[in-house]
């Protein structure tokens, strides 16, 4: 297959052809989560971005290593150089061992991940488990003169590295005059040489309780660090595409460009991609300031602004149908609206899958529509994944299905595009946006049961057994299945 995949680089502010550093190997690295709490709807979305963008370049054929890394030691509060380990201080409210913390939350994360149904990363490194390659990665920054040592800890020298004509900022579009005369002399700051300096090692003090001994004395790794040293472990000096949420452009990843070049003398990735936020009430979600969704809420219906329960792959559903870099807000009433839109797509590849082929007389205007629409499916797709201009087109073929579905056949149009046809519906809704049809599966399952609850009821009544009929009415009733008897016979629906 002819790739033609263009993306937007964050870098530079602009789409781009898509050209892999190593022919058809692609090496993707996304920051995973902090593991200190459950993993709320909008580090989700981030994911599901994610998954889709390497599930697409799996589908044109790409050898892809996705690396995605578990933050399980170093990520201080508010994100900064000073304060409380996350983990450890959430270990001390939870009264359980640091590592009980990240097990706990590590586990919560796989199963949402896998019920929103993402691919799991090809690596997925830890903290933790890659102590040395950080100390290594930090003794090279210092070789190269870029950083330097502090009653046990070592911060990065970005006016030197700045003086030596890199660009610090400019992933962010941060003023660096700005950056370097910031005054802002915050507690314990003062061993830095300028605020604007970050933590690669951090001396820890005794009650410290994540530590662990380096050249420096003993302590631990700053945050932005590990993603740099983890990355270049697995995927080697210069990645080709390296992701996150859109915070995390500033400091995180800016720092992890200054530490990459000082360490390696190349600049780390080639394509760095920024997935929007999700809003609640037009305002960002998030932890800190309490404005947040957790999955198992929607899935659950327990939450006062919704209506109802919705399945996650309704949700997954739901946020495709925005594109990634756009801000998306959560509400009941478009989640409704994309529950009907789901279970119409739902509806239609089966009746692709099930419909027979006859062929009749061929309309090649329909057929070469077909055709043009299968096409316009991928072209959406290079266009910097718009996964929202794909499932509209998914539409135009759903809505030509349906049209033309005659008592299970279809045959206006060649084999060969009924084939075509088959196949990229199947592989964008099933390969690519991920919405395996899981929860249809066992909707089909409860329907059966259902019916034959209600065949056993008209055997009742027909023996005239009307206890045991009114029984099986009533204890449906009582679980939310409402049956209506008519002249056509016994319906039920499912509240
Ligand atoms: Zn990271």
């Amino acid at each position: 297959m002819i790739k033609n995949l263009f993306l937007y680089n964050s870098l530079i502010g602009e789409k781009v052809k898509f050209e892999p550093i190593a022919s058809n190997n692609v090496g993707i690295y996304v920051c995973g989560p902090t593991v200190y709490s459950e993993v709320h709807l909008g580090n989700c979305r981030t994911f599901i971005s994610f998954d889709v963008i390497v599930r697409y370049l799996k589908f044109l054929g790409y050898n892809v290593r996705y690396v995605r890394n578990i933050t399980d030691a170093g990520h201080l509060e508010n994100d900064a150089d000073f304060g409380e380990d996350k983990i450890s201080k959430k270990a001390k409210i939870e009264q359980l061992e640091p590592m009980e913390i990240v097990q706990k939350y590590t586990l919560d994360f796989h199963n949402v991940m896998s019920l929103f149904n993402t691919l799991p990363p090809s690596i997925e490194p830890t903290a933790t488990g890659h102590i040395i390659e950080q100390i290594e990665m930090i003794k090279s920054i210092i070789k190269n003169g870029y950083a330097y040592e502090v009653n046990g800890s070592v911060y990065f020298d970005v006016k030197k590295y700045i003086n030596d004509g890199y660009q610090y900022g400019k992933l962010s579009g941060r003023d660096i005059d700005e950056l370097i005369s910031g005054s802002r002399d915050l507690q314990g700051q003062q061993e830095k040489k300028n605020p604007s300096d970050f933590a690669l090692w951090k001396n820890a003090s005794k009650q410290h309780i994540m530590k662990w001994p380096s050249p420096w004395g003993t302590g631990f790794p700053g945050w932005h660090l590990e993603c740099s040293a983890m990355g270049a472990k697995y995927l080697g000096d210069q990645i080709d595409i390296h992701g996150g949420g859109m915070d995390l452009k500033f400091p995180h990843h800016e720092c992890e460009i200054a530490q990459g070049v000082s360490a390696n003398n190349v600049d780390p990735v080639k394509y760095w991609m920024h997935a929007n936020m999700l809003t609640l009430n037009g305002k960002r979600m998030s932890k800190s300031t309490g404005n947040t969704l957790l999955p198992e809420e929607i899935f659950s219906g327990e939450n006062e602004i919704l209506k109802k329960a919705f399945s996650p792959l309704v949700v997954r559903f739901f946020m495709l149908q925005a594109h990634y870099r756009s801000v998306l807000d959560f509400s009941s009433v478009a989640l409704s609206a994309s529950e009907k839109g789901f279970n119409k797509l739902m509806e239609a590849k089966k009746v692709l899958s099930n419909v027979k082929f006859v062929q009749k007389n061929i309309n090649t205007e329909l057929d070469s529509q077909i055709v043009n629409l299968i096409e316009a499916c991928y072209k959406h797709m290079n266009d910097d994944f718009n996964t929202p201009q794909t499932i509209a087109t998914l539409f135009e073929l759903v809505s030509i299905v349906n049209t033309c579905n005659n008592a299970n056949s279809f045959g206006e149009i060649s084999k060969e595009t009924f084939i075509y046809l088959q196949k990229t519906m199947n592989g964008f809704i099933l390969d690519v946006l991920g919405l395996d049809n899981l929860d249809s599966q066992s909707n089909d399952k409860s329907a059966q049961l259902v019916e034959l609850m209600l065949s056993i009821r008209n055997e009742a009544k027909n023996n005239k057994n009307y206890a045991l009929s009114d029984q099986i009415r009533n204890q449906l009733n009582e679980i939310g299945i409402t049956i209506k008897d008519g002249k056509e016979g016994t319906t039920y629906s499912i509240t």
